[in-house]
């Protein structure tokens, strides 16, 4: 093959273009998203021996950084799993990440917004904020012949050509911006400036990362070292390395289990739901470990769908290396591992509500929506989701969570009293309200489409009965309602009856209104009418 110039898909470009006007004001991170690929493509090299048994040497995996001051040039090496030409083409000329195009509209529409593009992680592209030319040189391991080298300025082109002598694995090199005289207080070529980076963003990377003879970072597993020896800076950067997401955590857990099975975990619960916290294709799960060396990403096995947010690593000593997604689907251990963690996650919550109620607040307003999911998948843990669950309530405009409701219910009050609708206003202003409201009767409010399904299957919260006010009759009244005496209205019921016919199964006369003349109802076994307007939508 020869040299080819190609253009990068059109959405790369408009990456790309950010990146050269640079929408971080911290360059730094260009390092650590090298560093981070790098360290993938050791363990998926480390990997492929393992379990598919690629001949490789990977007795002296590593990574390695080379600065020259003179030519201005910083490399970046690895002797990990290296990309065919293809995939250069297909890895580095496109963006194949879903939600780049929905990054790319909030970011026109915000402009001015790190937090926002820390969410999607621009990874290889973010050398073009402080190179005005990178070269990527690769072979992939177990290929015969060349490798490819990669070249480009970051505008509209790039080019790909064979690279005869290429080792094994990937080396970048970044030809670095001329250096800003108004900002000059560091350049990318000193030595500090390099080991400064690397110990604050990537000291965890378990190979090692080389400069001349010296190792720049510990290589421990931040899971492994007792809580009480790690910095929340490191948790913060591990974070960022396996989220990509630039804010904080909310929460960190730690676990360690000894014993039978043994296994240590490091959860995180993110600060902010992810733009595609509710698109089926949104990347999910754990990162699973088996004795320090990585397995695989995105391992759903081991958490719920309804905590598909929680992030953070696994590391199990009893697995076998081998393990593949099809035998961790129906792994005991695997299972078990999962319930603890879903326990733990749960029973946090729950302590932050008392230790933390702001981190709850936020916990709840970002990931309620999903966490409700799990009462419809798990009704063993109906008490535990419930229990750290809160609602919009007639009662004050803050939610409220059960237990409160429950406290403040009126004397005689047998049962918790709730109402779905599509919004707020749509739900105070329904006339199923006017007598509760008339009678001081708190209701909770109930938006979230989800609510409509989860609603049918909970039966109830600390011995009350979760009633819906809109089905059947509720006797505010004691059952007045049915044996109301028709009295004068007789003839109007009957003559209602008869006209709206096919329409309504009984007129009757009732006590919940106070000011509508009338209302509709379901019986206690229908489906709420939003519920029907959303199986009919659906088409059934
Ligand atoms: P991400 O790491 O989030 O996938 P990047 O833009 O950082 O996105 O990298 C894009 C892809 O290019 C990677 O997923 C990987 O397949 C490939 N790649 C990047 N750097 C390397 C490397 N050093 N060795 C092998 N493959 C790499
Ligand atoms: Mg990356």
């Amino acid at each position: 093959m020869t040299m080819e110039t190609l253009e990068f898909q059109a959405e790369a470009r408009q990456l790309l273009q950010l990146m050269v006007h640079s929408i971080y004001s911290n360059k730094d991170i260009f390092l650590r998203e090298l560093i981070s690929n790098a360290s993938d493509a050791l363990d998926k090299l480390r990997l492929a021996k393992l379990q598919d048994g690629l001949e490789a040497d990977t007795s002296d995996l590593h990574i390695e950084i080379e600065v020259d001051p003179e030519s201005r040039t910083l490399t970046v090496r690895d002797n990990g799993i290296g990309m065919t030409r293809d995939e250069v083409v297909e890895l580095i000329g496109t963006i194949a990440k879903s939600g780049t195009a929905e990054l790319l509209t909030k970011l026109k529409e915000a402009k001015e917004s790190p937090e926002l593009i820390g969410q999607f992680g621009v990874g290889f592209y973010s050398t073009f904020m402080v190179a005005d030319k990178v070269t990527l040189v690769t072979r992939k391991a177990g290929t015969e012949g060349h490798g490819t080298r990669w070249e480009s300025a970051g505008e509209g082109t790039f080019t790909i050509d064979d690279a005869p002598d290429a080792p094994v694995g990937t080396t970048i090199t970044l030809h670095l911006r001329p250096k800003d005289e108004d900002d000059a207080l560091y350049d990318y070529t000193d030595e500090w400036k390099i080991k400064e980076i690397v110990k604050r963003y990537s000291d965890f990377i378990s190979f090692p990362i080389r400069k001349g003879d010296e190792t720049l970072n510990s290589m421990k597993a931040l899971w492994a070292r007792p809580r009480s020896e790690v910095t929340d800076e490191e948790y913060h950067q591990f974070y960022r390395h396996i989220s990509h997401d630039w804010t904080d955590p909310l929460e960190i857990i730690n676990m360690k289990a000894e014993g039978t099975f043994e296994y240590e975990a490091l959860l995180f619960i993110p600060a902010r739901a992810p733009h595609d916290l509710f698109q089926r294709d949104a990347r999910r799960g754990l990162q699973l470990y088996v004795k320090r060396v990585f397995i695989m990403d995105d391992s759903k096995e081991l958490i719920p769908d309804y905590l598909r947010f929680v992030k953070g690593v696994v590391d199990a000593a009893d697995l076998s290396l081998n393990i593949s997604r099809e035998i961790l689907q129906q792994d005991r251990h695997i299972q078990m591992i999962r319930r603890r963690l879903v326990k733990k996650v749960l029973s946090t919550i729950k302590d932050l509500m008392s230790s933390s109620p702001e981190k709850y607040a936020t916990f709840w307003r970002e990931f309620g929506r999903a966490v409700k999911e799990g009462l419809l998948a798990e009704p063993d843990n109906h008490k535990p989701i419930l229990e750290i669950a809160s609602f919009a309530t007639t009662h004050g405009s803050e939610p409220t969570t059960l237990a409160a409701y429950v406290e403040r219910m009126k004397e005689g009050q047998e049962e918790i009293y709730f109402l779905t609708g599509e919004s707020r206003s749509q739900v105070e202003n329904s006339p199923h309200m006017e007598a509760f409201q008339a009678e001081g009767y708190e209701v909770l409010i109930l938006t979230d489409p989800v609510d409509e399904v989860w609603v049918d299957v909970v039966p109830e919260f600390d011995g009350k009965k979760l009633r819906s006010i809109a089905r059947g009759t509720v006797d505010l009244k004691k059952d007045e309602e049915e044996k109301q005496p028709e009295g004068d209205f007789g003839p109007l019921l009957g003559f209602l009856t008869e006209k709206l016919d096919e329409r309504v199964k009984e007129v009757r006369l009732s006590h919940r209104l106070t000011t509508s003349a009338a209302c509709l109802v379901s019986d206690a076994d229908d489906i709420t009418p939003a519920l029907e307007k959303m199986y009919r939508a659906m088409g059934q």
